[in-house]
């Protein structure tokens, strides 16, 4: 092979070389993330992060079972997300959620909830209502504004709760309701909230989250 050969069959094996590195670089199934960049939150099923988390979750001791991938219309999807089966604590209406959302949503549970409503109500919870997690719209279901959170599966809102002993705690009525042991109760829950997920709002953020608390692990922080 001459000199001049062996430099284009060089070339050619470098650029294959760059493409494959570069290809390699994006999840599949990745969608643009607000910057433009890949969402940190559009890891698949078979992503190494993704992988990672289940495994984390299987060592919290957490129930579950994998959601297979799927993109949805308007820039919605569900990728890399489990349905959680059991946490320790029935919660109803949770639905398909990221797999670091579903880790996060169990822990904010045992370390959190659990403690706190033991330590503040003295009884343990017996059980969680939720609003949901997926569900494709944008932010405060305004037209025109950014996709939400849920329609990346990595959303969870929390309506209620109600207690061993029988009783309910919602957050429409107990927030800023007359038994204070209630109210410190919520907004633990709230704050604790915010230190395991990223974004945290609860009835003090807008009328629009006066009936639940909202956690997401979407980018940036806001606790409120
Ligand atoms: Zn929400």
């Amino acid at each position: 092979m001459d000199e001049l050969a062996r430099c284009a069959a060089m070339r050619l094996a470098l650029l294959l070389l760059v493409s494959l590195v570069v290809a390699g670089c994006v999840p599949r199934g990745a969608i643009p993330g607000r910057d433009g960049q890949p969402a940190a939150q559009a890891l698949d099923a078979d992503h190494p992060m993704t992988l990672q988390c289940r495994a984390e979750l299987a060592g919290d001791r957490v129930a579950f079972r994998t959601v297979p991938d799927r993109l949805n219309e308007n820039g919605c999807s569900v990728l890399g997300a489990v349905q959680l089966a059991d946490i320790g604590t029935p919660s109803a209406g949770l639905g398909a959620m990221k797999c670091s959302l579903a880790r996060q949503y169990a822990r904010w549970v045992r370390d959190i909830v659990q403690p706190a409503a033991r330590q503040l109500l003295g009884s343990p919870v017996a059980r969680i209502e939720t609003f949901g997690t997926y569900a494709c719209r944008p932010v405060n279901g305004r037209e025109g504004a950014r996709l939400s959170e849920h329609g990346l599966a990595n959303a969870v809102d929390v309506a209620g709760f109600t207690l061993a002993d029988g009783r309910r705690v919602s957050v429409l009525e107990g927030w800023n309701g007359a038994d204070e042991r209630v109210r410190t109760f919520l907004r633990t829950a709230h704050r604790g909230g915010c230190t395991l997920f990223r974004v945290g709002m609860g009835p003090e953020s807008n009328a629009l989250h006066r009936d639940h608390l909202h956690f997401d692990l979407g980018q940036g922080r806001y606790c409120r």
